[in-house]
């Protein structure tokens, strides 16, 4: 069985789990459940996609990082069904414990993402400097309300200096 396979099995186990425990997780759909192999987060809960998305090669450590780390993220989304918001706290601990988990953030570095994660917009200027904006200047400089921005260093970034490429900050 591959290792995606073995996941997805676990990750079945724990939301049968927490439907059993939580009516108000069990009101919702089974989230989401997709892998990433990038950086070293183990795991994120993705509220708003109603997501669970899992690292394949920090969570396959071992088979007890595995399974912290898949009841870590649906005692996150446990939490966002009986809260709507969730951290590491003594309620989302307690929800952790009641599935079976260590209720520790874990050392591998498991976090949430709360809500939407940032998206910043690469501007390459015609003396070829790059700069990463963020969205809300982004954004008025699509609607016009900027017509530029100035870095600390004196560089100059036009609308039409976006270079098409975003990235997703966590
Ligand atoms: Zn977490």
């Amino acid at each position: 069985m591959n290792i995606e396979a073995t996941i997805a099995d676990i990750f079945r186990e724990y939301d049968a789990k927490a439907r059993a425990l939580y009516p108000a997780y069990a009101g919702r759909p089974v989230p989401a459940l997709t892998f990433y192999t990038k950086g070293t987060t183990a795991g994120l809960a993705k509220h708003s996609a109603w997501e669970v998305s899992i690292n394949t090669y920090v969570a396959a450590q071992s088979l007890e990082v595995l399974h912290n780390t898949v009841s870590h993220e649906i005692a996150h989304m446990v939490d966002f069904a009986l809260r709507m918001r969730s951290g590491h706290d003594r309620v989302w601990k307690a929800i952790h414990r009641s599935l079976g988990g260590n209720a520790k953030r874990t050392a591998s570095n498991v976090t949430v993402q709360r809500g939407r994660a940032k998206n910043e917009y690469l501007y390459r200027n015609a003396a070829g400097a790059e700069f990463w904006v963020g969205p809300k200047y982004h954004a008025k400089m699509m609607k016009g309300i900027a017509s530029g921005v100035k870095t600390k260093s004196g560089q100059i970034f036009l609308a039409t200096d976006w270079t098409r490429q975003r990235r997703t900050i966590k």
